[in-house]
């Protein structure tokens, strides 16, 4: 009999963004004079940056004649962007990677969703709460998080993330074989210190854990003792494989491009007694359902790491960074606890003791017109919170400021 994979059966509608567009609907239907500035977007509104567009022009010039032509790629991506990456992101930080360590894809939501294939059915996943709903849900669609209850799946390890630890996941009581981290965080908006990362991956490699370590969000980092890349610790090499992607670094939400590093040392048992390259088990997963990333998106990529592309990505981001500041300030104005923001574009907002996540969000949407997101929304750690962006226009953002301080 044909039947639905069981696993997919489990899953809950993605009811969060669903709910709050019904409220925002609503709302404008009885108030169709009042202008709703939405603080909940997570997408980025600023256009592609120069560099990118006269290297996308170039490669699509290129692509009609019969010399520049190309077809297939190499499904793990170009060497000219390999060598950038290696080059620009990790050698100017003194971390030491081989080009055959990336592996370019056309996002870090499906190498995230995808990665978990390559691990055992049995394996313990631990996730932060509250968290990107990916690793969650991939790994429920995998059949690997058990049954949903009161208390969230019963075979995922949680790790809470609240005011109480400052952001800063505890061990959990029980040993996870696999362990998603992501800083600078979403939903959140914190950070890990060098030291706070350094035992996370002392611990892994106590432990012999793997992490996977989602640094989405790393072109936002301003302060020095806070690592872009879980390699520069000493010793991560050997447990940890990062994300990273072009869509918060260069506005490629809509473009593509985003890669995967799974260096050699990465090496894990394969149940009988003998131990395997991840690496090699990645390349053959990826060659087997993967055809590559464009051309002209990863040429328009390697424009992200020239000189021109660095400076003009990080002015975007800089003006992302203060309108978060600018939240910010005018938040804590009204007597809130405001979290993250300043190496990221999230703040993460403890809402008055006399209301919950969802009280907060109406509270902003009918008195204020605007819209946030309720920090339940990503886990049980995120009741009490809302989650504000960063991403909107400065003149959205400034009459959002004028909005809260009438409140
Ligand atoms: C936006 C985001 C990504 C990037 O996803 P893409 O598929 O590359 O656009 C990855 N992780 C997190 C936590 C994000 O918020």
């Amino acid at each position: 009999m044909l039947r639905i994979n069981p696993n997919f059966c489990r899953l809950e509608s993605q009811y969060l963004f669903a709910d709050i567009a019904r409220k925002v609907a609503a709302f404008r239907e009885e108030h169709p004079e009042r202008r709703v500035i939405s603080l909940g977007i997570g997408d980025v509104s600023r256009p592609l940056i120069p560099s990118v567009i006269t290297a996308l022009h170039k490669a699509v010039d290129e692509m009609g004649t019969a010399a520049g032509f190309h077809g297939y790629g190499p499904e793990q991506g170009y060497a000219f962007l390999r060598e950038a990456i290696v080059a620009q992101d990790y050698a100017t930080r003194g971390v030491s990677l081989q080009p055959d360590e990336i592996f370019i894809s056309d996002g870090a939501k499906c190498d995230l969703g995808n990665f978990q294939e390559l691990f055992a059915q049995d394996c313990a996943v631990a996730v932060m709460d509250p968290v990107y709903p990916v690793y969650v849900d991939s790994n429920v669609m995998a059949g690997r998080a058990g049954e949903l209850t009161e208390q969230g799946w019963n075979s995922l390890i949680y790790l809470p993330c609240t005011r109480e630890n400052d952001f800063v996941p505890d061990f959990p009581s029980t040993r996870p074989d696999i362990i998603y981290l992501c800083y600078p965080n979403n939903p959140t908006g914190t950070v890990l210190r060098r030291d706070a990362l350094a035992a996370w991956v002392d611990y892994a490699r106590r432990e012999g854990c793997l992490i996977l370590y989602d640094s989405a969000y790393e072109a936002f980092i301003r302060e020095e003792d806070v690592p872009h890349s879980i390699y520069e610790i000493d010793g991560a090499q050997e447990v940890a494989v990062e994300f990273r992607s072009y869509s918060k670094t260069a506005g490629f939400t809509g473009l593509r491009c985003a890669y995967t590093v799974v260096p050699h040392a990465v090496r894990i048992h394969d149940g009988k007694g003998g131990k395997v390259s991840l690496n090699a088990f990645w390349n053959r997963r990826q060659c087997t359902k993967y055809n590559g990333c464009p051309y002209i998106v990863q040429r328009a990529a390697e424009a992200v790491h020239s000189e021109q592309g660095r400076r003009e990505a990080q002015e975007i981001i800089d003006g992302y960074l203060a309108n978060g500041a600018r939240i910010a300030n005018a938040l804590r104005g009204m007597g809130l606890e405001v979290y993250g923001g300043r190496n990221a574009p999230y703040l993460w907002v403890r809402v008055p003791a006399d209301t919950t996540s969802w009280g907060f969000f109406d509270r902003l949407l009918h008195k204020a017109a605007l819209v946030c997101t309720p920090g339940v929304g990503f886990g049980l750690s995120g009741e009490g919170y809302v989650r504000l962006t960063a991403f909107g226009s400065p003149d959205d953002t400034t009459e959002a400021i004028e909005r809260l301080r009438t409140l």
